[in-house]
């Protein structure tokens, strides 16, 4: 590989918006065979709506989703956007809160005038009220409550990105095996994936951040070479273990920090034509 030829398609790369960071990654490139997508903000656009909000009895609507938006309020997640957006388009003045914390894959808790309120999985709560639990699932459903206990729910939706299906067929069609990872629960990342045409054997749902890693490992431990692509804070450590790592332009600091490419145009389409690309380049150094 003559690093003329290198810096040719590297600079190429940059004008279709294929951000590659060094020399060695269109060789990296050209060997994976599997490719990982995370769902939330990867597949789907990550621009997700609430659809569908409810509350305890005894407790207004409006002021679970005030609750949920104020500890949103801390967090980049698309889920927590969804609720921050909703509850500014109510007119709602989000309160204050002190002692943000993030728990990456279930949720958010922080304090409102002196109460700890969590966002997030049914999990993180011990009593889920069953007018709340049996709300219908048209999306992801995530609580808002104190005292260990749910207080509301809010559904949020997510847009699969138009060109996905494409991408991911063109890509299989390839010979690449593509896999879903999410830690989103199972039925919201298999309907997913059947949408844009993974299998549902290579669907991997309610993985938490930290095994995100781990599901890499294994795939490489069984002798694929392995591309991740996330977007974000949780996908970072499986976008550094992944063979090829790279990230949604629209992504986080830390998962565009971690890859070796950059999709500045946060499409599914530039990975097919990365992989085109390292395979031109690295013919013509041949
Ligand atoms: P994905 O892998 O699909 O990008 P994440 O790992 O970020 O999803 O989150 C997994 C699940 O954890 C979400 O579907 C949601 O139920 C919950 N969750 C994570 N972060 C938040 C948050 N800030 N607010 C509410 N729920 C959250
Ligand atoms: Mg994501």
């Amino acid at each position: 590989a003559t690093p003329m030829a290198l810096l040719v398609g590297t600079s190429r790369g940059a004008q279709k918006g294929i951000l590659i960071k060094g020399p060695q990654v269109l060789e990296d490139t050209r060997r994976i065979d599997t490719l990982v997508l995370d769902k939330t903000g990867t597949i789907t656009t990550g621009v997700a709506q609430v659809t569908d909000l409810a509350a305890a009895p005894g407790l207004h609507p409006a002021a679970a989703l005030t609750a949920a938006a104020a500890v949103e309020s801390g967090s980049e997640h698309p889920i927590a956007r969804a609720i921050v957006r909703r509850a500014q388009s109510q007119g709602i003045k989000i309160p204050r809160i002190t002692d943000f914390e993030n728990l990456p894959g279930s949720g958010a808790v922080a304090t409102i005038k002196g109460t700890r309120v969590t966002v997030g999985k049914s999990d993180l709560f011990d009593e889920v009220p069953p007018e709340l639990a049996t709300l219908e699932r048209r999306g992801t459903t995530v609580f808002v409550g104190w005292d260990a206990k749910a207080r509301g729910a809010l559904t949020v939706a997510d847009e699969v990105r138009d060109t996905s299906g494409d991408a991911i067929r063109a890509l299989r069609a390839e010979g690449l095996q593509v896999w879903l990872l999410s830690g989103d629960a199972e039925h919201n990342a298999t309907a997913i994936a059947a949408t844009v045409g993974i299998d549902a054997e290579h669907v991997m749902a309610e993985v938490r951040p930290q095994d995100k890693h781990d599901v890499i490992q294994q795939l490489q431990e069984q002798g694929r070479v392995v591309a991740m692509v996330g977007d974000g804070v949780n996908d970072a450590a499986a976008i550094v273990k992944a063979d090829l790592g790279m990230a949604m332009g629209t992504g986080t600091d830390v998962a565009m920090e971690s890859a070796d490419i950059v999709l500045v145009h946060a499409d599914l389409e530039s990975v097919p034509r990365a992989i085109e690309l390292s395979r031109e380049t690295l013919k013509v150094i041949k």
